[in-house]
């Protein structure tokens, strides 16, 4: 599943290739996404306008148009955003086409059809139902331990569960809540009542650090993720944890350990995470 990593990997991929293009046709094939696309929406909030800005909020592409409408892509489960030259045919699974002013295509293409694309009108975007619920994004200026500590008060659940939960924070999916975790030292099932100030600091740092550091190798290795321009197989992120259930901790040499929280598997250090 593509991850907050993959998402901004996109955003900085397609933004110099987008801003300043305009949108002349829009295609939907199949319009059965996670919620049915609305073709006359869309068309009404792209045709003509020109891209201002590539944005991202949690795992939304935000391409934002004039200052007026907003196109936002979620990749979903399966979802692939690709910008080709020419108009060639619809590939398989390939649900929209955006057609812009340069001759390129715009394509959407998701298997799974867990993917999600719609239309608003920009200054709508922070109440519509999509994002009104959304916690701070992990890389904004702001977002430290008081953030996720003041979201812990009253609260008891273990504290991977809490990272992982969009309204604590966006963006943090189970292999970087394991990764921040390991990198913090703190165990997966510890009460959220029970982390220390300083500890929350840690843990805020973690999160930046994991997922800067996979922007920075260009994401998970973990789907077929393409990056805007089509090139594949191009991410690839060093886990110190995820997944590696029986091999040896690179602290501690002590072996990795798997539970099962909420029904996903987690991974951590019996030694190093407490
Ligand atoms: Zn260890």
């Amino acid at each position: 599943m593509p991850e907050l990593p993959e998402v901004e990997v996109l955003r900085r991929s397609l933004a110099p290739h987008l801003v300043g293009r305009a949108f002349r046709r829009v295609e939907v094939g199949n319009p059965s996404l996670r919620e049915p696309v609305r073709p006359a929406t869309l068309r009404r909030h792209l045709l003509g306008r020109r891209v201002a800005e590539v944005g991202r909020r949690a795992k939304y592409l935000l391409i934002g148009l004039d200052g007026e409408s907003t196109l936002a892509l979620h990749l979903g489960m399966s979802g692939r955003v690709l910008l080709t030259p020419g108009a060639s045919a619809a590939g398989p699974h390939e649900h929209l086409r955006f057609f812009l002013d340069d001759g390129r295509v715009l394509r959407f293409r998701d298997p799974r059809r867990f993917g999600l694309a719609f239309a608003l009108p920009t200054r709508r975007l922070p109440r519509d139902r999509h994002f009104a619920g959304l916690g701070p994004e992990p890389l904004a200026d702001g977002f430290d331990g008081a953030t996720l500590r003041s979201a812990a008060r009253r609260r008891h659940g273990p504290v991977k569960s809490f990272l992982m939960d969009a309204g604590v924070v966006v963006g943090v999916g189970n292999i970087y809540a394991c990764e921040a975790l390991f990198r913090a030292g703190i165990h997966p099932r510890r009460s959220v009542a029970r982390i220390a100030p300083q500890r929350w600091e840690t843990l805020a740092a973690s999160v930046r650090e994991v997922l800067a550091d996979a922007i920075r190798q260009g994401g998970t290795t973990l789907n077929d993720f393409a990056d805007g321009e089509g090139r594949r197989g191009y991410f690839q992120v060093s886990l110190a944890v995820y997944g590696r259930d029986g091999e040896t901790c690179t602290r501690c040499g002590r072996a990795i350990r798997r539970l099962v929280q909420s029904g996903r598997s987690t991974f951590y250090c019996p030694r190093c995470q407490r």
